[in-house]
């Protein structure tokens, strides 16, 4: 029975999916001695973005047991508090979509429910006005959060703004640190078993050869083992995100250093900012189809804060996801297993997801095909659920300035996504998961930020006499107002915390 144990895992790819990976999978398997060796070519490189985060990452570093100031330090991370979004409703428009609460319930009922009903008395202050992490963030101001739920500093997570290619380097260290073999070299050659279809062997470009039991394929948008080997299809996503070019360009830092990322929407795309301690990075991802590669670069170029600090990085890519991301004996994470746009910031949690969901159905050699579909079923929720909400900002919008935003106003939905914007504008009413990347807080603010009001609110409301609805309502808002006025800057925390480098 013990020949049937996996013995061996070889993870093809160093890029963040491939050192998270590896560091994972090092710590969580400690004490199955199971061999695990990563493989990663210096000449082909890795994809070199990626650098907002969601808050679950704090989990998987806990997991782990990395130090937060130093792998702050390490990564030159500051803190996000959540993502603003510029003319994404109209033109001139601006939210937040914070990592966090607005409110607090009250009488069981959640706060947005209060605030339609005081919004259509016309007596409400902007729903950001009730969030502590947007007032904050619009501050520039952050701290943890309090591990006392009846403060309103309670009411937030937070996730980190890094270069994810010093994340994956510090992870490099922490996993051959538990044992995790590295090998440079190319993939020339995969062998595998003609019965099975399993992957056997891998051979390099030094003709050395590595065999393993189970394959990680971490390898990027090549997808060598998951794609070129097992020829596994790929759900392509393009008519719902067109978007398929992105330009990246880091740049100096200027002013303050904002602990939140802004995506702006431009004619064809959008622009992200994302300020590290060190720089600011910054990119442009477009839709080929209604503007050039030079006329993308020139627009990215007239938003910068300060001087570029390196060539621009262009980048091709399809939004969707691999047909079945655990195939035979070959699991594919990060970019080889799709790629959703980054307006979000979901590669990573993703990459985070797959390693959990793999730790939690870790198979023995058979690699079963009800392991495999069970795997598959959750990451294909994953993608889902993310596709919809990366879906929402574009549809959720009074645009038509551009041939880009007419093709969202005319386009057929999801029956998924249609029926979450039904049940929130007939009444408020936010679709719950059992678990995802965004929660009800996140669609709301979406949602309502981009324009989108119920037309009702849940009848409990209606318990609270106007009296008690303005007062309570106030005081929520007074509290958050007085909370942010004695919460720190955040460059200041961050040297309070010893995180600043
Ligand atoms: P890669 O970084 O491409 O690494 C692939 C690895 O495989 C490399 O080590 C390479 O050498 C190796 N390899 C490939 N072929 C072979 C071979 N034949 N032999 C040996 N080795 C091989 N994510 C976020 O969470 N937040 C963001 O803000 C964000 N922004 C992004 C913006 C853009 C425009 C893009 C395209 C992506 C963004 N991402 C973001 C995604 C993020 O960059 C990736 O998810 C993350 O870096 C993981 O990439 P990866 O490790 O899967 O692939």
């Amino acid at each position: 029975m013990n020949d049937e144990k996996i013995k061996s895992i070889c993870i093809l790819g160093g890029g963040t999916a491939g050192w998270m990976t590896a560091a994972g999978l090092a710590k969580k398997l400690e004490s199955l001695n199971i061999e695990i060796s990563l493989v990663e070519s210096e000449q082909i490189g890795t994809v070199g973005v990626g650098e907002a985060t969601l808050p679950h990452i704090r989990y998987f570093n806990k997991t782990l047991g990395l130090d937060e100031a130093e792998f702050m330090k390490a990564t030159n991370a500051t803190i996000k508090l959540g993502i603003e979004f510029c003319n994404w409703g109209k033109l001139g428009d601006r939210y937040i979509h914070p990592f966090g609460d607005f409110g607090a319930p009250i009488k069981d009922v959640d706060f947005y429910h209060y605030w339609i009903k005081l919004n259509q008395q016309g007596l409400a202050k902007r729903l950001s006005d009730y969030s502590y992490p947007i007032v904050a963030a619009e501050n520039g101001k952050c701290r943890h959060p309090s591990e006392n739920i009846h403060e309103i500093e309670s009411t937030f997570g937070y996730a980190y703004q890094f270069d994810a290619g010093l994340y994956a380097k510090y992870l490099r260290a922490y996993a051959e640190k538990k044992g995790v073999h590295r090998q440079e070299g190319k993939v020339k050659d995969v062998a595998m078993q003609p019965e099975t279809g399993f992957i056997t062997t891998l051979t390099l470009d030094d003709d050395s050869t590595i065999e393993a039991d189970l394959y990680i394929d971490c390898s990027g948008f090549r997808g060598v083992l998951i794609e070129q080997s097992l020829k596994t299809g790929f759900d392509d996503w393009s008519q719902w995100l067109p978007c398929n070019r992105a330009i990246a360009i880091p740049c100096e830092s200027a002013g303050r250093i904002d602990p939140y990322t802004r995506a702006t929407a431009l004619t064809a795309g959008w622009q992200w900012r994302i300020p590290l301690q060190h720089r600011t990075g910054n990119g442009h991802v477009y839709w080929n189809e209604h503007i050039s590669d030079d006329e993308a670069l020139s627009q990215l170029l007239s938003n910068l804060d300060g001087k570029p600090l390196a060539d621009p990085n262009q980048l091709y890519f399809t939004t969707g996801k691999r047909k079945k991301l655990w195939n035979k004996n070959v699991v594919c994470i990060g970019l080889s297993g799709g790629f959703l746009e980054p307006l979000e910031s979901t590669s990573i949690y993703l990459i985070q997801e797959g390693i959990t969901a793999l730790l939690e159905l870790f198979p023995d050699k058979a690699c079963r095909p009800s392991d495999q579909n069970e795997y598959n079923r959750r990451m294909d929720l994953q993608f889902d659920r993310i596709r919809d909400f990366l879906l929402l900002h574009y549809v959720a919008t009074q645009r038509d300035d551009s041939p880009m935003w007419q093709y969202f106003s005319q386009m057929t939905l999801p029956d998924s996504l249609t029926e979450k914007i039904n049940a929130w504008t007939e009444r408020g009413l936010i679709q719950r998961y059992e678990h995802g990347a965004f929660l009800p807080p996140s669609w709301v603010a979406v949602m309502a930020g981009q324009n989108l009001i119920p037309r009702g609110f849940d009848p409990r409301v209606n318990a609270l006499s106007d009296q008690e609805l303005n007062s309570q309502t106030s005081a929520i808002a007074d509290a958050i107002e007085k909370a942010v006025s004695q919460t720190t800057d955040h460059m200041d925390f961050l040297k309070l915390i010893g995180a600043a480098i």
